[in-house]
């Protein structure tokens, strides 16, 4: 078999490249083994504004733009339902919070996203006295039914390989790859925390950030936006349920749920949410995040054919696209890599 891309993972990262790839006409196949979860697990979330400390999100504006209409279009021709147009709103502890938001919504790059006009409280089983205030333009993506749905596409193209990539197999020359039956002219590693064990590209400063989330069932909650406090509450399209999330733990690098994140979110729900509920599961996943907390993506050093995607942290979402056409219009366009996500920033020593 001859194609144009051969792509080891089938997360954010890969599924935007695929988008690129589809549009231009280039063929492709896909490896996916699911040994990480981050897209899977993912609350999904799009939002352009840094809640901690009100400021804006590096590049908001240009990732939105670009990532809407790329799951809008994978919505239509998969015919399933990926984006969900939920308000974020941030429940704020004190007089200060609230006039930092207002000074925070006088910034240029961010006037576009804060409502200024705070909403009051009035769901019951939610603590809420000093209001709530509403960023714009926000959403969520059901990246669950996102991933399922693209492969059974990919599956119907013949283009999905459910399998671990193993790097020993892979023959690079300058005219093109060989993997195993498939002869590829570039091959785009976009494998999250799976990087680490990729010989040609481990040598990158991926720290990764485990997170987990719980799932809940509250019948008396009844939230129809996403309420930011000290962790998420999401609503679910499964009746009742919600997200709560996140945690960032930096030393285990395991998908494995534990009993200390799960302590840690509850100890934070409880802080806000007045009703009963009961915790009906609880995920785990790696986010793919750089000591310097910009993606990765570019050319091997040595292997001009041969590119990463990588680094999207926590905002896969909206930096998946906006990395993706970058990188494609960098290999099949030569048009140059921004400095600050391009992987030449780091040395392959
Ligand atoms: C708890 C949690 C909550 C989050 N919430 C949000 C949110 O609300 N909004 C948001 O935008 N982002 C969120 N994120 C971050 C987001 O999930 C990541 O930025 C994004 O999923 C990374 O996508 P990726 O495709 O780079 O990596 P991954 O999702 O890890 O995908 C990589 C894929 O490559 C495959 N792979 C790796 N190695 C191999 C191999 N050798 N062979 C075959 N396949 C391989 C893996 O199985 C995997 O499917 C969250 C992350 C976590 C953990």
């Amino acid at each position: 078999m001859e194609v144009d891309y051969i792509i080891v993972g089938c997360g954010l990262a890969g599924i935007a490249f695929c988008e690129q790839l589809y549009l231009n006409q280039k063929s492709f196949v896909v490896f996916d083994d699911q040994s990480q979860q981050s897209s899977l697990v993912a609350g999904g979330l799009y939002n352009p504004v840094v809640l901690k400390r009100f400021s804006k999100v590096w590049k908001s504006k240009e990732q939105l733009d670009l990532a809407i209409p790329v799951y809008q279009n994978i919505e239509d021709r998969l015919d399933v339902k990926l984006d969900y147009k939920i308000p974020v709103r941030r429940r704020f502890t004190s007089l200060e919070e609230q006039n930092n938001w207002f000074e925070a919504s006088d910034k240029d790059g961010l006037k576009p996203f804060l409502n200024t006009n705070l909403i009051t409280n009035e769901n019951d089983e939610i603590d809420a006295d000093f209001k709530l205030g509403e960023v714009l333009e926000t959403g969520k993506i059901d990246t669950n039914t996102l991933i399922d749905n693209y492969k059974i596409w990919l599956k119907s193209l013949n283009s999905f390989y459910p399998e671990s990539f193993i790097h020993d197999q892979l023959e690079v020359n300058p005219s093109g790859i060989h993997y195993k039956t498939i002869k590829s002219k570039h091959i785009v590693f976009a494998e999250g925390f799976g990087l680490k064990e990729n010989p040609f590209f481990n040598y990158l400063p991926l720290n990764g950030t485990k997170g987990e989330l719980l799932i809940i069932k509250a019948p008396k909650l009844k939230l129809d936006y996403v309420l930011k406090s000290s962790a998420f509450l999401i609503p679910l399209k499964e009746k009742d349920q919600y997200t709560v999330g996140a945690t960032y733990e930096w030393t285990d690098k395991t998908n494995n749920i534990t009993q200390k994140a799960k302590g840690e979110l509850l100890n934070k729900l409880k802080t806000f949410l007045k009703c009963d509920f009961e915790v009906v599961n609880q995920v785990a996943g790696i986010r793919p995040t750089v000591k310097d907390r910009r993606p990765l993506v570019g050319a091997h050093p040595e292997h001009k054919n041969m590119f990463v995607l990588n680094g999207l942290g926590t905002r896969g979402v909206m930096i998946g696209p906006y990395i993706a056409k970058q990188l494609f219009n960098h290999i099949e366009n030569e048009i140059p890599l921004d400095d600050e996500i391009n992987i030449s920033r780091f040395a392959n020593t």
